[in-house]
């Protein structure tokens, strides 16, 4: 089933988004249209599970498809993807008829789930996290500002981590629908890189929605449970933009002569190609390592308690700073190959290097990785292998 998948995101890739990369890169009106044509494919939210009518692609295989996606744009990649984070958790947490029926709306229109889970204060720290929900009868009404959230404007729901206004230890994930009144887009961010992809600051006025749009346990571990996926097709973004650096040297080499002959021949050139070869194949083996044990949890018999118990996985973790950090030495190492060229906004090489240093920055930087790494897998001592 994935093969034919994977064979059509390629297709879908090489006709639209291969060759629109200053498109992609001028900030263009999110979603692109390309969204809509990645749906009429039958390829939009492609890991949505069977039950709701989605494809149920795993997430190991799902590493192969967002290498291919970020191939032709991260940016349309990473928008495509986030969502991932928040229908896990509406799957394993949510009420079932919630779940039913967002998660179906989703997978019959191709829409968008927006994650509000940043505050200017509380980004890494969410313990700092000062959005608060006030329980009133049968309702909750969330007030705060979120700083970063990526497709909220053209979503059809929210999932928006706030903390109990009555017990500051309650921390809860609540579905808003998209249309609740009360939800300000504040601006678009005029990003760095990923700028074929849509980061909002969101500001949330007394919105009022029923209890039961409160998912089940701590907001804190269902947080870690979703980011377990959507760290891991961060982190797989990087490989796709690597596999695209390695493409454009290898033809940049085979026409640009050094020493008398082309630089494909020489033996410098040819060190760089294998190093970048070498990060590339340990970038996807860890992501789908991440991929593989994220999806055996969800194939137990108990998954949403499984997940729960084992939060954050220390293969998505390492996978996140990995990719990270390997995809960023082979962006340095692209921009250096064509020389000049390669620090101008006229080679694609610079929207590349912009695009791939994300993937160290969202959801965690390195030193946050560290430290969860640190007090999840080392001061446990049972816990280190
Ligand atoms: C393109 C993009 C899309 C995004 N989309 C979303 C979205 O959809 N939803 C959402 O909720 N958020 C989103 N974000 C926010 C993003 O996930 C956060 O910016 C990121 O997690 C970092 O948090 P922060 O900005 O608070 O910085 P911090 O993590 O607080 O980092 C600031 C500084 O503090 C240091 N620091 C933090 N923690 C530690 C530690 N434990 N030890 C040592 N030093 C530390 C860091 O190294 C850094 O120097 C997005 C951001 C971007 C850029």
């Amino acid at each position: 089933m994935t093969a034919d998948i994977l064979a059509r995101v390629k297709e879908f890739t090489e006709a639209e988004l291969l060759g629109k990369e200053a498109y992609f890169d001028s900030r263009p009106s999110v979603p692109t249209p390309a969204s809509e044509k990645l749906h009429a494919a039958g390829l939009a939210n492609w890991w949505i599970p069977a039950e709701y009518g989605g494809a149920g692609v795993g997430l190991e295989e799902s590493v192969d498809i967002v290498s291919e996606l970020s191939y032709g744009d991260a940016g349309f990649a990473f928008s495509s993807f986030l969502s991932i984070l928040g229908t896990t958790m509406l799957h394993l947490f949510g009420e079932r008829q919630l779940a039913a029926r967002y998660l179906g709306e989703m997978a019959r229109t191709g829409g968008f789930c927006g994650i509000l889970v940043s505050e200017e204060g509380a980004g890494s720290e969410l313990g700092r996290t000062a959005t608060s929900f006030t329980r009133t009868g049968d309702s909750l009404v969330i007030t705060g500002d979120k700083y970063f959230s990526t497709n909220t404007d053209a979503a059809d729901f929210l999932l928006v981590a706030a903390r109990s206004a009555a017990d500051e230890s309650d921390f809860s994930v609540v579905l808003v629908p998209r249309d609740t009144e009360g939800i300000e887009i504040v601006r678009r961010w005029d990003m760095l890189g990923m700028r074929g992809s849509g980061t909002y600051e969101v500001r949330l006025h007394d919105c009022v929605v029923p209890a039961s749009h409160a998912l089940s346990g701590n907001g804190l571990r269902l947080l870690e449970a979703g980011l377990n996926a959507s760290r891991t097709l961060i982190a797989a973004t990087a490989i796709g933009v690597s596999r695209r650096i390695r493409e454009l040297s290898m033809e940049y080499a085979a026409g640009k002569w050094v020493k008398g002959v082309p630089l494909v021949s020489n033996s410098v050139f040819i060190a760089k190609l294998g190093q970048i070869e070498m990060l590339i194949d340990v970038m996807r083996n860890q992501c789908r390592a991440a991929g593989a044990e994220f999806d055996g949890i969800l194939a137990s018999p108990v998954p949403a308690a499984s997940i729960y118990r084992a939060g954050t996985l220390r293969t998505a973790l390492a996978a996140k700073m990995y990719c990270g950090q390997a995809g960023w030495s082979v962006a340095t190492t692209g921009s250096e190959m064509f020389g000049g060229l390669g620090y101008t906004n006229e080679h694609l090489i610079s929207k590349l290097v912009r695009d791939l240093r994300y993937v160290g920055l969202v959801e965690g930087g390195d030193d946050v990785i560290r430290d969860l790494l640190f007090s999840r897998y080392v001061v446990p001592a049972m816990k280190r292998r």
